[in-house]
């Protein structure tokens, strides 16, 4: 039977976390914990095609899969996490912004005051010589549902074609910036050769899921081991999850008692 799979959305990995940026960044001896725990936990990386070959009955996965991913390309990313996945032979996905390669967040200043450093062709080049994979996040960062249909196909198609051109392989797997899409920016990912596409949705992957249109679990710098682990499980950190279950528990009472008083 096909079960649902957690599929990881990191940002950043770096030793120097802006207060700005603290949600989005981990550290790595953090990222190295949830690894060394991901191996003793029997959990086994899967590439998007691996995903998606077996969500079409065309090839079998471990028992305990989970997804890799990190978005937006930032150059200290790369640098702290590639050795530690590769210490593992752990597979990810890094979606790049194909318009920014070597400059910088420009994005992140009106969100967040801030701009990081972002990955260069070479370092793209580096990483997918290491065993790792490269994805599109778009030309140039916009919320794609908010742009006109031309700039959208432009983000995509565009970022895609960069891509296939600077590493020389076919591109397919896609994630939304922003997580922004609506049905227009889904069909244009379909149209312009995207087989896969991330969103920001918070849930593990089921086996239903449109794969243009999957849902991830957020890992975040304040996260402790233990939220990473009641993330991998169920998407949420321990107190989301507790407070999840005892809110159905208090709803299911109130029901039961309200009938009981019919
Ligand atoms: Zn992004």
């Amino acid at each position: 039977m096909m079960s649902s799979i957690p599929i990881l959305m990191y940002h950043h990995i770096t030793p120097e976390v802006l207060p700005t940026f603290r949600k989005y960044a981990v550290t790595p001896k953090a990222f190295a914990a949830q690894m060394n725990w991901l191996t003793l936990g029997g959990y086994v990386p899967i590439t998007f095609d691996d995903l998606l070959a077996h969500r079409k009955g065309q090839r079998p996965i471990p028992v305990r899969p989970v997804i890799i991913t990190f978005d937006d390309g930032f150059r200290e990313c790369a640098e702290y996490a590639v050795p530690i996945l590769q210490a593992h032979q752990f597979t990810a996905t890094f979606y790049v912004i194909t318009g920014l390669m070597g400059k910088a967040s420009r994005w992140l200043r009106p969100e967040r005051g801030i701009e990081l450093p972002l990955m260069d062709w070479d370092a793209a080049r580096r990483l997918e010589a290491a065993g790792l994979h490269c994805g599109s996040h778009s030309m140039t960062h916009p919320r794609l549902a908010e742009v006109s249909p031309v700039a959208c196909r432009h983000e995509l198609f565009d970022s895609r074609r960069l891509l296939e051109d600077r590493l020389g392989h076919a591109i397919g797997h896609l994630a939304y910036p922003f997580g922004s899409f609506n049905d227009t920016v889904r069909a244009l990912a379909a149209e312009t050769g995207y087989q896969s596409a991330c969103s920001v949705r918070i849930g593990l992957s089921s086996p239903e899921e449109d794969p243009l249109a999957l849902s991830r679990v957020p890992v975040n710098g304040q996260d402790s081991l233990l939220d990473f682990i009641c993330r991998v499980r169920t998407a949420h950190t321990c107190k989301e999850f507790l407070h999840s279950k005892v809110w159905h528990a208090w709803q299911r009472l109130r029901m039961n008692r309200a009938s009981s008083l019919t």
